[in-house]
């Protein structure tokens, strides 16, 4: 009895959801999506569509992946939901098999949510108990959810609303195409210091960090950054924690972490999207002695670690190893990349080109010298290439970026298919 059509799927919408969840539609002529498999959507009319977006990142192994299903399928049937009150292996397992994902040589703990932004809100109570001090870093650009304390974190204007609570203290992130302080990364550390001496205390919870921004525009932090980051934040009683809800999973193709590209170990990583591969899961993994600290006072979420969802992060971890997962990020991630280099050689519009495995992303300026950002150009390549079939997303503060970041089963004929899409795009946009 359900109706598949755009009209009346829209007039549901219109009528029955709050404007939150009613307006945030990308494209110009919303798209009612019937089916996935692997890198592939259709809609209602069977018109097929390569996904470069993954739903959102929460996409890793790829849709409706049969391993992952079927894993979640079978736990749903035996028993659907079981609280951390009672004891049940199976997110006991994949406690373990995260936890042996993390740097060697530290003890690491789990606390499993359903989201990215309650495992963002955990961490940020889970710091301020350990340390003691109430003031947070964040970078200006960055994204760490809807909930109130995530708010409280997030730089970019149109994602916070008023009344978010406060103690939160915000760097310039290190965009080495146009931040601030140019390229480099000591101008950027520096800031960090001159921050905790002038808008904080003085002694710090600690920085919250994606090792590479998702809506901020695919920002990736520069070489030493995330490093000189957590010896700046420990030199004043705080703590390291990396977001890798976008970044994590393999997807930057060189490393399981981001934060692995630069030798970081964080003392507290907070995971989502595609942890589930679609199934809603989120965690924060810490050293022992930090996610420990919460053991006198309740925290407990309701539907933390329940063995549907946890059977879906061990599978989407198997089809990771199974299938060569990251490796299959870093070679198709590497030869879009360079597909995406040659577009800018042809295409005046397109100002950089960044970004690392799959998670890759191209900025569109006015003029390559003042590096003016160009939402227009960019909301039109993004609507051109829908009409083509391939769903991309409009990113950054000014809204001049096309992300990339879509299942990691991404293939090279797959690389053909996009690059061409949108060099097709660029050319009939810019005519
Ligand atoms: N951190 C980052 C980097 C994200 O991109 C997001 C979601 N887009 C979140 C946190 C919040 O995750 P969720 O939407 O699952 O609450």
């Amino acid at each position: 009895d359900i109706d598949w059509t755009v009209e009346e799927t829209a007039r549901r919408r219109n009528t029955y959801y709050a404007a939150s969840q009613r307006k945030f539609v990308p494209f110009k002529d919303p798209l009612v999506f019937r089916k996935g498999s692997m890198q592939y959507l259709w809609d209602a009319e069977g018109k097929k569509y390569t996904d470069l977006l993954g739903m959102n990142v929460c996409i890793s192994v790829g849709h409706s992946h049969p391993t992952v299903v079927n894993a979640a399928m079978a736990q749903a049937q035996e028993l659907t939901h079981c609280t951390t009150m009672f004891y049940h292996p199976v997110p006991a397992h994949f406690a373990e098999e995260l936890a042996a994902t993390m740097p060697q040589g530290e003890e690491w703990v789990v606390h499993f949510t359903n989201s990215g932004s309650e495992a963002i809100d955990l961490a940020m109570v889970m710091a301020r108990t350990y340390t003691g001090n109430l003031d947070l870093l964040a970078l200006r650009t960055a994204y760490h959810g809807p909930t109130s304390a995530a708010q409280s974190l997030t730089g970019i204007a149109g994602f916070r609303h008023p009344g978010m609570p406060g103690n939160v203290a915000f760097v310039a992130e290190p965009n080495q195409y146009r931040g601030i302080f140019g390229p480099g990364t000591e101008p950027y550390l520096d800031e960090i210091e001159r921050t905790i001496a002038s808008a904080t205390t003085g002694r710090v919870a600690g920085i919250f960090v994606e090792s590479v921004q998702g809506y901020g525009g695919i920002v990736e932090m520069p070489r030493g950054y995330m490093s000189g980051a957590a010896e700046r934040v420990r030199a004043a009683g705080g703590l390291y924690i990396a977001d890798e809800v976008q970044s994590g999973f393999g997807r930057t193709g060189d490393n399981m972490w981001g934060f692995e590209a630069d030798g970081v170990v964080p003392d507290i990583v907070v995971m989502a999207k595609g942890i589930g591969n679609g199934f809603p899961l989120g965690a924060v993994v810490a050293k022992k002695a930090i996610g420990d600290v919460m053991a006198e006072k309740f925290m407990f979420h309701t539907y933390g670690a329940n063995p549907t969802s946890c059977a879906a992060g061990r599978a989407v971890l198997q089809v990771i190893r199974e299938e060569k997962t990251q490796e299959n990020a870093r070679q198709v991630g590497g030869a879009l990349l360079a597909r995406l280099k040659d577009l800018q050689q042809k295409h005046a519009s397109i100002g950089d080109v960044r970004g690392r495995g799959l998670m890759l992303a191209i900025e569109m300026v006015k003029d390559r010298r003042t590096r003016e950002p160009d939402a227009g150009v960019t909301a039109a390549v993004f609507e051109n290439c829908r009409a083509q079939g391939l769903i991309l997303s409009k990113s950054g503060p000014h809204r001049s970026v096309l992300r990339m970041v879509p299942p990691m089963c991404l293939s090279m004929a797959d690389v053909e298919v996009v690059a061409e899409g949108i060099d097709r795009a660029f050319t009939e946009v810019t005519a």
